[in-house]
């Protein structure tokens, strides 16, 4: 099935989710794209407990915070949110439409294209040791997807942050052995989590090792054990059933480069009267817009987002004259903010 819709945005991070908010006052409903598995793009995936302080009116919020506010902020005009897919692919059916793909194979047909992709998608950081190809998704995982394959088997977790000590931390009580290995003892994960990450060791339920995986060792095609470097420098060998790899996530500009958009230095030339980039009907906004002056701020995103949200309501009511409104002031605002006039 496509799924038609005036509205498409890819990505939702900060500039995305604003602007879903944007089109929403003027009465457009948007569909919303992203690679991660939940919505606030960089601030979730970098610093999620870092407080922001140049957010206008608010003098200090944790990244975490500032998304909860923007997606409660979103709530009213109910967007559809596609996550855990990357836009693929971008073509043009005609003038007034644009058909997209994602990695999941979900079809769109939008009469306008917002680029919010900021950096690119966040993938996972691999692990760079010989042979790792051919146990991913099989014996190897960059992500969780099914718990419960994890039951009654000798698993071993790799990395210090939120990730790994949170897989830790739920597996504990299904597996039937666990090891989390790290480079140090020095964690980004939150320090409740390495609290009781240490409780469940002390336990005897998970088993900690500073350390990293120089090797792997298999027999008829099944990963048996890994071999692991100490920080003393001796080796040791570690049978597995599986091995959950989270050293964190990078940014890849990725598929957006092949959509016939020009690019300068990895970010979307734009006008600064709609944010429309070379191809009409695409525009593009936040930290992957580039324009004289651009400052990759999250104000900046919001202020393309609302300009971005009136030349779309143009393109796509070219019969009707958009006027400037007030949400303290219009009716057909407050009706469309379920709010009372
Ligand atoms: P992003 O937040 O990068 O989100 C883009 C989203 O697009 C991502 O979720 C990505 O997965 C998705 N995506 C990309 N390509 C695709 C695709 N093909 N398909 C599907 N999804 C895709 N700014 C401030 O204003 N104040 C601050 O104090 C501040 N502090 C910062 C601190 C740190 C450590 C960092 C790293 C940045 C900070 N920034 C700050 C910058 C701010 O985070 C960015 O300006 C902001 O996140 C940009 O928002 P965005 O929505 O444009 O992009």
């Amino acid at each position: 099935m496509v799924i038609k819709t005036d509205a498409l945005i890819v990505g939702a991070g900060p500039c995305g989710l604003f602007q879903v908010f944007e089109l929403g006052l003027l009465g457009i409903k948007s569909h919303i794209v992203d690679a991660l598995e939940s919505p606030g793009g960089q601030c979730i995936e970098l610093y999620p407990d870092k407080p922001i302080y140049d957010i206008p009116a608010i003098p200090v919020c944790d990244a975490r915070d500032l998304v909860d506010q923007l997606l409660e902020q979103i709530d009213p005009f109910d967007p559809t949110f596609h996550l855990d897919q990357q836009v693929t692919d971008i073509e043009k059916i005609d003038e007034l439409s644009f058909h997209i793909k994602t990695s999941k194979g979900t079809e769109f047909e939008a009469k306008s294209v917002i680029i919010a992709g900021g950096v690119g998608s966040f993938q996972p950081m691999p692990l760079r040791v010989e042979g790792v190809e051919q146990f991913i998704d099989k014996q190897i995982f960059y992500r969780v997807r099914d718990p419960n394959l994890f039951s009654g088997k000798d698993v071993v977790v790799l990395g210090g942050g939120d990730s790994a000590f949170d897989w830790v931390i739920e597996l504990a009580q299904t597996a039937k052995s666990l090891t989390l290995i790290h480079r140090s003892e020095k964690f980004r994960a939150a320090p409740a989590s390495v609290q009781k990450m240490r409780e469940l060791e002390k336990a005897g339920v998970v088993r900690f090792i500073v350390g990293n995986i120089t090797d792997l060792m298999s027999e008829d095609s099944q990963l048996k054990a890994a071999e692991i470097r100490l920080n003393d420098s001796s080796i040791t060998e570690l049978s597995l059933d599986h091995l959950l790899v989270f050293f964190g996530l990078s940014p890849k500009l990725g598929p957006i480069a092949t959509w016939g958009i020009d690019l300068e230095k990895n970010q979307i030339p734009t006008n600064t009267h709609n944010f429309q980039t070379n191809i009409p009907g695409i525009y593009a906004i936040g930290d992957i817009a580039t324009y004289p002056g651009k400052k990759k701020l999250i104000l900046s995103g919001f202020h393309e987002a609302a300009l971005a949200a009136f030349g779309i309501k143009e393109r796509i009511s070219p019969d009707q004259k958009v006027h400037l409104q007030y949400t303290t002031t219009s009716p057909i605002m407050h009706e469309r903010l379920g709010v009372k006039s």
